[in-house]
């Protein structure tokens, strides 16, 4: 059963008479678990639905409609499918005490690895599931490989029954399944020979995975020290030359690299990034992976050169991101100063939160944004990282975005990759938050 949350004006659900709280119970006669099921069964252009209306009163639809149209609900959000492993890594393990509940959530969900490219391990699938993304089509899903030795992988999961990877991705991939990978890069653990055999035995499985990527652990203050660290440059290197050794092989083989480092991992090891080309559709940008070069490419073509019609020549204009990017917005800083004619100042800021290790932008705590821009009155605009507050505006530190523009002295604008904020020159008022 799915219980409607909001129906939507003019809609074929406003003109059946479906309310907030109306219960989905079935459609052509088959139960509703999730919005999966809701999606996929609603897909035809006939169909049958039984509901219940919030005054208990049961009714069925017979629908008819162009294909494509919505029916025009919003549903109540899936429960999340909780983890099954204890990884030494875990984010969750190196959240300090007193953030808000959800943040404690150890979610590993095939459904919402298929909707928003979230990584999940597959070592929680129930029989039904495995038949439900076959005949669900739930391609191409992210996974978490970490390494392809069993043994290996139970133990960076912490999962003794960690289903063997290979053969599990192998069954998927015979169904037309096909999978973006990612090794998080345990120094010690699985790089080195590991790493190898990982990426030789995704490459054995052909088209069916679509990129791999390695990525260095990441760790907060509050992490496991004792038993897991960061890797050093060196070991970064290395991870790197194996890398590029697979991306050759791939280039040669299938036309495109298939391997590839995080913008992090070349960061520690002290290497220059690849150019924008390498990247292919930057499939896995959201990963941290060619997120430089993929800024750069959006800055290109989303403001064209010269700063035409842009509206912010001779604005000062301050970037606040994490300790990661501050190395890297040099490499973007020209670019976005030849387009718009405005002066950019990075405010590269640790994270009061957790620790200095914690150097992504999307982890910033409000009340760090805010000290670092509450005395900058030569500023006219402060652009912040969108990734870095929730659906409701609200930062990790529970700070909500338009309380921390009313304590600045600037306009502060919620930005992805600069041209959602900077092609529309209208500076709002300081106190709001615009995204
Ligand atoms: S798979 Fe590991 S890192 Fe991911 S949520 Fe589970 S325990 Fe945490």
């Amino acid at each position: 059963m799915l219980k409607v949350t909001a129906v939507h004006p003019d809609s074929i659900a406003a003109e059946l008479g479906l309310q907030e709280g109306t219960q989905l119970l079935t459609v052509n006669g088959r139960e509703l678990e999730d919005f999966l099921d809701w999606e996929f069964l609603t897909a035809e252009e006939e169909i049958l639905l039984h509901v219940r209306q919030p005054d208990g009163e049961e009714i069925e639809y017979d629908i008819e409609r162009p294909l494509g149209e919505p029916i025009g609900v919003s549903l109540e959000p899936a429960r999340i499918r909780r983890c099954a492993n204890r990884c030494d890594f875990c984010f969750v393990d190196g959240l300090p005490d007193g953030l808000r509940d959800v943040l404690y959530i150890r979610d590993d969900d095939y459904r919402l690895s298929f909707r928003y490219g979230n990584f999940a391990t597959l070592t929680n699938l129930k029989p039904w599931d495995l038949e439900r993304i076959v005949a669900y089509r739930l391609s191409p899903m992210y996974v978490s490989v970490h390494a392809t030795d069993p043994v290996v992988r139970r133990w960076l999961l912490r999962n003794p029954e960690a289903p063997d990877v290979i053969p599990q991705l192998r069954w998927f991939a015979e169904r037309g399944i096909s999978f973006h990978t990612q090794v998080v890069m345990v120094p010690g653990v699985n790089d080195g020979a590991q790493l190898v055999r990982t990426l030789t035995d995704l490459y054995g499985l052909g088209d069916a995975v679509l990129s791999v990527s390695v990525v260095p652990v990441a760790l907060t203050e509050f992490s496991k020290h004792t038993l897991v660290r960061q890797p050093t440059g060196e070991e970064c290197r290395a991870a790197l030359a194996v890398v590029d050794n697979f991306a050759a092989r791939a280039v040669a083989d299938r036309g495109q690299p298939w391997c590839y480092g995080a913008d992090d991992l070349y960061l520690m090891a002290d290497v220059a990034l690849p150019p924008a080309e390498w990247y292919g559709d930057f499939e896995q940008r959201e990963n941290g992976v060619g997120s430089v070069r993929y800024l750069q490419t959006r800055i290109r073509a989303g403001m064209g050169e010269g700063g035409r019609g842009t509206g912010w020549a001779g604005k000062r204009i301050g970037v606040v991101t994490g300790m990661a990017m501050g190395p890297l917005m040099p490499q973007i800083v020209p670019d976005l100063e030849r387009t718009t004619g405005a002066h950019f100042e990075v405010l590269a800021l640790e994270n009061t939160l957790f620790g200095p290790s914690v150097t992504t932008a999307g982890l910033l705590p409000g009340k760090a944004i805010l000290a670092a821009l509450e005395d900058r009155r030569d500023l006219d605009l402060a652009l912040l990282p969108a990734e870095s507050v929730n659906d409701d505006l609200l930062f990790m530190d529970d700070l909500e975005a338009h309380d921390l523009a009313s304590n600045l002295p600037m306009p502060i604008r919620l930005s992805y990759d600069f041209v959602d904020s900077l092609t529309d020159p209208t500076v709002r008022p300081s106190g709001q938050a615009v995204r």
